[in-house]
């Protein structure tokens, strides 16, 4: 059956494949970005389907559409771009849910929120479960990202327990891909773009923090598989891939697939940098049947290659 599907921070990295993806599978899809962090570039291959349209909004503000699905993902995603502007940041999830929630209860939607790992802040517990209620620094410089996506997950409960709104909630960890921002700062693409040039690959702290990797066409799987689950299923839901590397190996791992003669540079830990983390995915494998398929060495030489032509 066709929908007509409303994807917001659609330009960005995981948008731009997660609209790819539903426009292969015949829906019509609805692109809602204010281009914060995300570029037209990433869907100009898709401007030509007449099923995609391509709509600058900031979903701080109302929107008023027809729907009948709601991927929410618009969010800037890595510490750089949420702290450039963290009022905004907040904004955007806090008052971005409230709009889109409201949205979905009107149109009677289907709403899927694209929530965070970072909810478990710098977790106790380890691998992290759905029922870990997460460490959480609430005034620190994180606080913008983290906090404010713990309030849309509320929102969702409460859209969900009060209205009775279709609510579908995922727990994001590490994704990565082409696409990514080059200059956003985060991990796999600052030491690809480091290695491929030649420059010295940054570590922060001792590079023996962790965390687990996951490749966009595994992640974006399971955010379908999500959306698709009857109305019993509501999450919060783990997708992310458990396997688990310090800093300094994905340094390596990327040093030997680029064959780059980059040194290793230690520079400081960030503030509220978690030292480990890792999905735990039971959750995901029970009640979706998902399990992440692509090896990071696998992801890596394609996300190489994607870089490889960008930069
Ligand atoms: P991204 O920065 O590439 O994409 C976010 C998109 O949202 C961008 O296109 C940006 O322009 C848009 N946007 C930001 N503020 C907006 C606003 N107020 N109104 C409209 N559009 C706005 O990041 P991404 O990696 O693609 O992340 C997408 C979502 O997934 C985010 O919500 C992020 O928090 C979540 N997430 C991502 C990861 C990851 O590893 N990539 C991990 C956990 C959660
Ligand atoms: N909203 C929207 N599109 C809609 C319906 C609502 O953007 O189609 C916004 C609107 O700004 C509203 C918010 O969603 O303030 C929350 O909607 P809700 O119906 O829950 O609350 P209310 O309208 O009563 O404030
Ligand atoms: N990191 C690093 N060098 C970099 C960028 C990041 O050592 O050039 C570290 C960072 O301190 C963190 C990990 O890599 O411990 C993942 O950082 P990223 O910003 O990608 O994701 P997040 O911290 O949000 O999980």
């Amino acid at each position: 059956m066709t929908k007509k599907i409303l994807v917001t921070g659609g330009a960005g990295f995981l948008g731009s494949h997660l609209c790819e993806r539903l426009l292969e599978q015949g829906h019509e899809v609805l692109c809602v970005d204010n281009y914060f962090t995300g570029a037209k570039a990433n869907i100009r291959h898709l401007l030509e389907i007449p099923q995609f349209e391509l709509m600058r909004h900031d979903v701080t503000f109302p929107l008023y559409v027809e729907v009948d699905e709601i991927y929410n993902l618009a969010c800037p995603a890595s510490p750089i771009h949420y702290q450039h502007d963290p009022v905004q940041t907040t904004k955007t999830s806090v008052h971005g849910a409230i709009n889109m929630l409201g949205l979905a209860k009107r149109v009677n939607a289907k709403i899927l929120q694209a929530s965070t790992s970072e909810v478990y802040g710098d977790p106790s517990v380890h691998p992290q479960s759905e029922s870990y209620w997460g460490n959480v620094n609430p005034i620190g410089i994180r606080s913008c990202y983290d906090e404010g996506k713990r309030c849309a997950e509320t929102l969702f409960f409460d859209y969900h327990r009060q209205h009775s709104v279709g609510i579908k909630v995922m727990r994001i960890f590490n994704t990565y891909g082409p696409r990514m921002h080059p200059n956003d700062g985060r991990v796999v693409s600052n030491f690809i773009v480091q290695a491929l040039k030649g420059d010295p690959i940054t570590i922060y702290g001792e590079g023996q923090q962790t965390r687990s990797f996951c490749y966009v066409d595994d992640l974006i799987t399971g955010m379908i598989l999500l959306m698709e689950t009857g109305a019993n299923i509501t999450g919060p839901i783990n997708i992310g891939n458990p396997n688990e590397f310090t800093i300094l190996e994905l340094a390596q791992r990327v040093i030997e697939l680029t064959g780059s003669k980059s040194e290793l540079v230690y520079k400081p830990l960030p503030g509220d940098d978690p030292q480990q983390r890792q999905p735990d995915i039971s959750l995901a494998e029970q009640e979706l049947g998902w399990n992440p398929t692509i090896a990071l060495d696998q992801g890596l030489e394609k996300t190489i290659a994607y870089f490889r032509s960008v930069i």
